[in-house]
């Protein structure tokens, strides 16, 4: 270790004595010379966390380049593993610096390492492809068994590696989009941690999280859609989402019946006015405070509905109820209800 280029050590331990001598008082000085100049630097670090144990001076240096915090008072060396937070990548050139090139694809929270894995390969050929030798072989063979043993060890790890499968599978099943399979393979991750998924189906929490990831990114799934889709019945899914909702502080917005108005209208081969008169009544919906406690499937299938015979573009109410995966009483009464208190003349 050298600082200032006054002195040089190897150990912490003969730095944490408070150096009294004029030579170091000397390096300290020069230290903290230095310090000043990179104070702008130092700031954006956090050095203000940082208390020395033996002077209780708060005025510390921070070495970015040996990633070590030296107490500029006495001179011990708080910590020597900073963590390097710049790129991990090295550029020679202006070219280099702006193609930002790096190896392997970005990390992947719905991975269940994070693809931040090690691949040995199969192929028993070194880098320039000649064979390998039958010693080298075998060693490399025992590295390759070692090395999927280590990968996936604890309990916890397996069922990660299994319900990150699952979770690729059914999200292209559904086909749900890369920023929502992320929320939801992070959400799976916190019910893992939280222990949440003993006793309860990989499935059922895997689908769990997807939903609720949807409604975070706010574009919903109704339930019954995940549910027939992978093939877990109702009763599990909406218990495994219970338990997240009472155990993970999610912050779920609440879901708005606009949102479901764009889907079913495209299934039920509606225009875009019809899709448009649909939201304006059920804005309107919103401001006579009718839809407060109702189902939002429901409120946009009953627009849908009342925008479909305004528009001219009627559809019954079972086809809609059939989209929506509403009863069809649900449309009816959500009808009713628009039509008399929102005056509008539907014949
Ligand atoms: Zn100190």
């Amino acid at each position: 270790m050298r600082h200032g280029g006054t002195y040089c050590t190897n150990s912490v331990t003969t730095l944490a004595k408070p150096l009294k001598d004029g030579a170091c008082r000397e390096m300290i000085a020069l230290v903290s010379k230095h310090a000043q100049t990179r104070k702008t630097r130092d700031a954006k670090l956090g050095a203000a966390r940082y208390v020395c144990s033996t002077c209780s001076s708060d005025e510390v240096y921070i070495d970015v380049t040996r990633g070590e915090v030296i107490c500029s008072n006495c001179g011990l060396v708080l910590s020597d593993h900073s963590i390097d937070m710049g790129p991990e990548w090295r550029a020679f050139t202006a070219d280099e610096q702006n193609a930002r090139q790096r190896v392997g694809g970005p990390t992947d929270w719905s991975k269940f390492d994070q693809g931040l894995t090690t691949i040995i390969g199969r192929q028993n050929v070194d880098a320039s492809g000649r064979k390998l030798t039958s010693t080298r072989r075998a060693q490399i063979h025992r590295l390759r068994k070692w090395q999927i043993r280590t990968k996936v060890h604890s309990s916890d790890k397996r069922n990660l590696a299994v319900a990150m499968t699952e979770l690729h599978r059914i999200s292209s099943q559904l086909s749900i989009p890369y920023s929502i399979r992320e929320t939801s393979a992070v959400i799976y991750r916190k019910a893992l941690r939280k222990r949440l998924t003993r006793g309860r189906t990989i499935l059922g929490m895997i689908a769990a999280s997807l939903y609720l990831a949807c409604r975070v990114h706010q574009v919903p799934r109704p339930l019954e859609e995940v549910c027939d889709q992978i093939h877990i019945t109702r009763k599990e899914l909406s218990l495994c989402v219970r338990l997240i909702l009472r155990y993970l502080n999610l912050k779920i917005p609440h879901s708005n019946p606009v949102e479901f108005v764009h889907r079913f209208g495209t299934e039920l081969g509606l225009p875009g006015d019809a899709k448009k008169a649909a939201i304006d009544i059920l804005e309107k919906a919103r401001e006579e405070r009718l839809t407060i406690g109702k189902d939002p499937k429901g409120m946009a299938a009953a627009a849908i509905y009342v925008a479909s015979i305004l528009t001219g573009q009627r559809r019954t109410q079972l086809e809609i109820a059939r989209t929506a995966r509403v009863t069809e009483v649900t449309v009816r009464n959500r009808y009713k209800e628009m039509v008399e208190r929102l005056g509008i003349t539907t014949t």
